[in-house]
């Protein structure tokens, strides 16, 4: 692991493009301290969590929001649609739902789709991502008419059973083809690096369609599938080809940093947030 940085001044320029999503120092602080943080450091635009927002309340988020200029990137996240009851599955859409109207009250860019896996003690992996597709034809005409875009999020194949039986970009545009306007992708160096149809799923996706654009690094070796995700450099994905992948898309969204570590939550918050800011410079731009 490369040095952490303990010296990010004021007097240096943050890059425009650079988010935090806030996951990536949620061990550290709550909502508040986390925005108040990234603030000090001049990082204003920040992906939100559903459960770290709703444990102060929709009103107070976007209270503590507005009172620091911040841009919310995204709210993640909606979905997990898949579920062994229909009890199950209409609780998800609702829930859904109910996270559409939050992003629209703190004026999220899109609402993060997750998609879900098997539900406990199934293994019809096919059902399960027909769930997923019927999920998102019921929230979609809501999310449309809120004006809250749906980023469909694929994970590394490793989470299909328990997280996302969503794979990979080629899969999620395929939803989106059939869902149409208001849908797109949120492309995550950590779960996509690996694809072979990578290049050309972004190019598919289009500026219109990428939604949302995560970075992490992968770890050689990586010690637990949840919690080892890696800070820019200390691993082998080649964030100079992504960057030069989207800028070739023209997309001009959030370049978002979501680190889910805990061995980087074990670390002071400042510290990791200015280690992010001077790893994202070095590394990804
Ligand atoms: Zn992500």
């Amino acid at each position: 692991m490369q040095a952490v940085a303990a010296n990010w001044g004021n007097d240096r320029e943050v890059p425009s493009e650079l988010a935090i999503n806030l996951a990536t120092v949620r061990e550290q602080f709550g909502l508040k301290e986390a925005v108040e943080a990234c603030a000090a450091l001049g990082i204003r635009s920040l992906g939100f969590l559903t459960d770290q927002m709703r444990a102060v309340g929709l009103p107070e988020a976007v209270r503590i929001a507005e009172d620091n200029g911040v841009r919310v990137t995204g709210l993640a996240r909606g979905g997990i649609f898949p579920a062994a009851l229909p009890e199950g599955r209409a609780q998800a859409i609702s829930d859904t739902k109910r996270a559409v109207d939050e992003a629209a009250a703190l004026g999220a860019e899109c609402l993060i789709i997750l998609a879900g896996g098997l539900p406990a003690g199934t293994r019809d992996l096919a059902f399960a991502r027909e769930m997923v597709c019927e999920g998102l034809f019921a929230v979609h005409q809501y999310a449309l008419l809120s004006g809250i875009p749906l980023a469909l999020e694929p994970l590394h194949p490793m989470y299909a059973a328990d997280r996302a039986c969503l794979n990979t970009l080629e899969q999620a545009l395929d939803i989106c083809d059939l869902l149409g306007e208001g849908t797109g992708i949120a492309f995550d160096t950590y779960h996509t690096w690996w694809d072979p149809k990578l290049e050309e799923q972004i190019v598919r996706a289009g500026k219109r369609r990428l939604l949302a654009y995560h970075v992490s690094d992968w770890l050689v070796p990586t010690r637990h599938l949840l919690f080892d995700r890696g800070m820019m450099g200390d691993g082998v994905i080649d964030f100079c080809r992504m960057r030069s992948l989207l800028s070739g898309m023209g997309y001009e969204g959030s370049h978002e940093v979501e680190i889910f570590s805990s061995e980087w939550w074990s670390r002071p918050g400042e510290l990791v947030l200015r280690t992010c800011l001077e790893r994202f410079i070095a590394h990804c731009t």
